[in-house]
């Protein structure tokens, strides 16, 4: 798919699985059993992590990094994280991409599932993943990631991202706007604050990256959100804001956790909104 001067690609890497009552709040679990998939013996669903680059004859953009390779077994069984796809730098090798071309990184927001594959450590030193990359996330959410509540602590691991400002390579950014060319950042804060989604446009395609205001296709519907998101009433103004204009304009949507769908379009249902179409970008 080309929108615009970039050529999209989508880069699978390992799934991973969380409780499944934690990522479907208030929603009964035969309810979200037959609209997303069923439960392990651990109560847990299966996820993913899916991310995009975006490529033009100057610049490489990634957008986020997903869980990386600096975690240890314990946690890799906790979530149920597949060690050998968790790196950035393999999988980006595995679709052709030299990650030292890389020359910018959009985070959506600082969880380690999206930002863990940001930093490494080579030579028992924890430095950038890309050397070569300028890396993008506002100000809010890295403020936020500094000093979180109890809600959302167990995502934020400081390795993850401190390294990347102490080497002057993290740009806090403030607010909505065009960061490039057919690139818009969008923040919202119900997740937790100063999360942004990113909208990559031309004059007939638009394609949004939700990240986690709707992790998987499920979320789409009006009442699923996420026992995670820090204010759940602000995530359902947010679905009633994007989403009219997701099916007006369109767009397709692109799901960074949804094991099963890549991308959607949406169209109105009883309440709010529900899929429409199923797509594979790539
Ligand atoms: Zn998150």
């Amino acid at each position: 798919m080309k929108i615009g001067k970039y050529n999209i690609r989508v880069i699978e890497m390992t799934n991973f699985a969380l409780d499944g009552g934690a990522m479907f709040g208030v929603i009964p679990k035969p309810l979200w059993e037959r609209t997303y998939t069923k439960a392990d013996e651990r109560n847990r669903i299966n996820m993913t992590t899916r991310l995009m680059v975006l490529e033009s004859d100057d610049k490489k953009i990634l957008i986020d990094t997903g869980i990386g390779n600096k975690i240890n077994d314990k946690f890799a069984d906790i979530y149920g994280i597949d060690k050998s796809k968790s790196s950035v730098e393999l999988a980006l090798n595995s679709y052709g991409i030299n990650p030292d071309e890389i020359t910018d990184v959009i985070l959506t927001h600082l969880h380690f599932d999206h930002v863990g594959g940001a930093t490494k450590i080579e030579n028992g030193e924890l430095i950038p993943t890309f050397k070569n990359a300028e890396y993008y996330v506002q100000e809010e959410q890295y403020k936020w990631a500094m000093n979180p509540t109890f809600k959302d602590r167990a995502s934020f691991i400081a390795d993850n991202y401190v390294p990347l400002l102490n080497n002057q390579r993290l740009n806090l950014i403030q607010g909505e706007g065009t960061l490039f060319d057919g690139i818009d950042v969008l923040p919202i804060d119900g997740h937790t604050k100063g999360m942004q989604m990113v909208k990559i446009y031309d004059d007939v395609n638009k394609l949004l990256y939700i990240t986690d205001l709707c992790p998987t296709s499920a979320h789409i519907l009006a009442p699923y959100f996420m026992g995670y998101d820090n204010f759940p009433l602000t995530v359902l103004e947010e679905k009633e804001k994007y989403l009219p204009l997701a099916y007006k304009d369109d767009w397709t949507i692109f799901f960074e956790h949804d094991a099963y769908t890549q991308a959607a379009k949406i169209e109105p249902a009883k309440k709010g909104f529900q899929i429409k179409e199923r797509l594979t970008i790539e």
